[in-house]
Parts: structure tokens; C-alpha cells; sequence
């Protein structure tokens, strides 16, 4: 976002030592105090209340704000996802989906970017195109805003709109401020990060870390047909994706998800299962079987009920771990690959 003299500066993006150094003259204790209160999702700060006075005025002299973001619009499909439209300071329009399963346990899915630059076929957000990253203070946001109106949130995936890895410095600093302890304080197993397929990013991730669950989007283990799915394939082709992955893998132990659109007609296919088989097996992998979700303007097919158990069962035959995620959020258009926004009025 450019540098605007009236924008203000949320402090839902900031750490304790972020806050501090706005303080230099206070006691350390403060930042930290400050913190807890952001994070408990306020809106104001005479909801601090054992906060000094001047402490607060100073903090609104240097144009810090609370929320900076705004929900405009909200949905809730039948089976109880939930998707919040929030309009940002700059305009701008994201979408934040809230999961619950039938555990009740819940799970925020937060966007990283506004629309996005993947351009993935299957994907309604890859039709707006890459507007712009967002701050790490707009996702903390909207786990703020989907936890003040739905209430406790276990779990976070970074898997709306945009691609997390593509917005690495932002996406880790707000891991950094959902992860900390005087903050919600989720763990980093509850933390998962969507990419599709960006190898640097994952090499990344392992060197730097937050060691957070990872999970690739991989729709093909066929360099040609990936391709034609998802251009990222061009840049970083399988073999390079695989050997980021066994990378991440050995630098935190943990086993990946490979989330698999499935595609009637274009990669539910015998041939289709038995590259998948052979790539996962260098791997440590559960491959998570979605089927396709219709977006706006998009020419694909769901394949049948039939069509996704044989290929599950295939898998599952070669000895592959597999999941099949329930079709959440279609009513509202919030299930994975669905989301976009149709008008974006960023102003300058
Ligand atoms: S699937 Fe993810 S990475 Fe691909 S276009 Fe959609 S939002 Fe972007």
C-alpha cells in the first residue's frame, strides 16, 4: 500500500516490540500490555482499561488506530460457513471464510493478498488478477473480525484469496503476532500455509521458518498438464516443487497435505492417479481430494460422486494416505477456489 499521510496505522500488525518502540519513554511492561489488549479483538482503546491516559493519547498522536478494516457483508451457508466481505482503509475488498466442523472446532481462512497474480484455471480469484499484498496488520484483521463475531477460533489456514508465499514478509509477521503467547496464541500445528507451488517460498519457510503445517496445491504431477492448470508450473516445475517439499519436510518433520482439485475429464484419470502415486512417493504426504468447486465464468466440471471415490480408492490401494474434503461453503460462494470480489475500488 502506498504512504499516505492520513492513513492510519493499525496496531493489529504490530508485535510488543513494535509497540515499544512507538513508547520509548514507558516501561517495557506496557508494550506487552498493550499488546494482549489489541489482540483480545477491541475496537476502542477506552476499552483498555488499565491503560494511562497519555499512553493512549500518545498513541493516537502517532495515528494508530485500532481495526482499520471493516466488515461490509456477511453470508452464512446452510451448513455454517461463514464468509465476511471487509472493506479496507484503502477501499480495497477482501474475503475471510470462517470453517466449522462437526466437532465445532473452528477455522479461520484468511486471505493474504487482494485477488491474485497465480492465475490458477480452476480458481475464481485468479480471474481478478493481483491487485495488492496486504499488510500483515489486514490479516491479523480478519481473524479479529471472524473471532468478535463467531466466537473462539482454534485453527488458521492461510487459503483465500492470493497466495501466502507470494506475500512472505507479511504472512510471517502476522503468523508471528497470532502466534505469540501473551497474544490468541495459536499453535503452530493449528497453523497452515496454502501455496501453489512457489518453491522459493517453501525453501524459505524452512530456513526461516515459522514452522507452520504446509499445504501445496498440486492438481497434476504432470509437468504438461500442471502447466495448463497452473502457470506457477512453468516457473517451478515438479521436480523442482518436489525437492522443496522434501526440504521443508527436513527441516520440521512434518508430513504435508497435496490438495488435488479434482477436474472431470482432465485429471480424475487412471493415468492421472498413477502420477500422482509415483510423486507422492518420495514424499511424506496425505493427499487431500477436492472436488472442483464452479466459479463465476470457469468451464470445468465436479466429476461424480462415483468418479471420486474410484479415484480415492485407487490411491488408497497403492497404499497413499488420502482425505476428502466435505464440499463446505458452495452457498456462499466461500469454498476453496471460489472466492473473488467483483468490484475493487481501491482508491489512490
Ligand atoms: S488457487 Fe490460490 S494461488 Fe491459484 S489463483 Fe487461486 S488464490 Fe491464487
Amino acid at each position: 500500500m502506498q504512504e499516505n499521510p492520513t492513513q492510519k496505522i493499525s496496531l493489529y500488525g504490530m508485535l510488543p516490540r513494535d509497540i515499544g518502540a512507538l513508547l520509548p519513554d514507558e516501561k517495557t511492561f506496557r508494550s506487552r500490555q498493550l499488546f494482549t489488549w489489541v489482540q483480545k479483538g477491541i475496537s476502542s482503546y477506552e476499552e483498555m482499561i488499565n491503560v494511562p491516559k497519555r499512553i493512549k493519547e500518545e498513541l493516537q498522536y502517532q495515528r494508530c488506530t485500532l481495526f482499520s478494516s471493516q466488515i461490509i457483508d456477511e453470508k452464512i451457508d446452510t451448513d455454517g460457513t461463514a464468509k465476511l466481505g471487509i472493506r479496507l482503509q484503502d477501499g480495497a475488498v477482501i474475503e475471510s471464510v470462517l470453517l466449522t466442523d462437526e466437532h465445532d472446532r473452528k477455522t479461520a481462512c484468511l486471505s493474504s493478498q487482494v485477488g491474485c497474480a497465480m492465475g490458477c484455471a480452476f480458481c475464481s480469484t485468479g480471474t481478478m488478477g493481483l491487485i495488492r499484498n496486504l499488510e500483515a496488520s489486514e490479516i491479523v484483521e480478519q481473524f479479529h473480525h471472524l473471532q468478535n463475531r463467531f466466537g473462539s477460533i482454534s485453527h488458521i489456514v492461510y487459503m483465500g484469496m492470493g497466495e501466502p508465499l507470494a506475500n512472505f514478509e507479511a504472512v510471517r509477521t502476522s503468523i508471528k503476532i497470532l502466534h505469540h503467547e501473551t497474544g490468541v496464541n495459536i499453535g503452530l500445528r493449528k497453523i497452515t500455509i496454502s501455496t501453489c507451488g512457489l518453491a522459493e517460498g517453501i525453501r524459505q519457510l524452512a530456513e526461516k521458518g515459522p514452522h507452520v503445517k504446509l499445504a501445496v496445491s498440486l492438481a497434476a504431477a504432470d509437468n504438461q498438464l500442471r502447466s495448463t492448470l497452473m502457470p506457477i508450473n512453468n516457473a517451478y516445475p515438479v521436480e523442482e516443487l518436489q525437492a522443496a517439499m522434501q526440504t521443508y519436510q527436513k527441516a520440521t518433520g512434518r508430513r504435508i497435505t497435496l490438495e488435488y482439485v479434482l477436474l472431470a475429464g482432465i485429471n480424475d484419470t487412471r493415468k492421472a492417479a498413477r502420477e500422482l502415486i509415483s510423486y507422492s512417493r518420495a514424499l511424506h504426504v496425505i493427499i487431500n481430494l477436492i472436488p472442483w468447486n464452479p466459479g463465476a465464468g470457469l468451464e470445468f466440471t465436479s466429476p461424480s460422486a462415483d468418479s471420486i471415490k474410484r479415484f480415492a480408492e485407487y490411491l488408497e490401494e497403492a497404499g497413499v494416505q488420502v482425505t476428502r474434503r466435505y464440499r463446505r461453503g458452495r452457498g456462499v460462494n466461500g469454498a476453496c477456489g471460489q472466492l473473488a470480489v467483483k468490484h475493487q475500488k481501491p482508491s489512490d
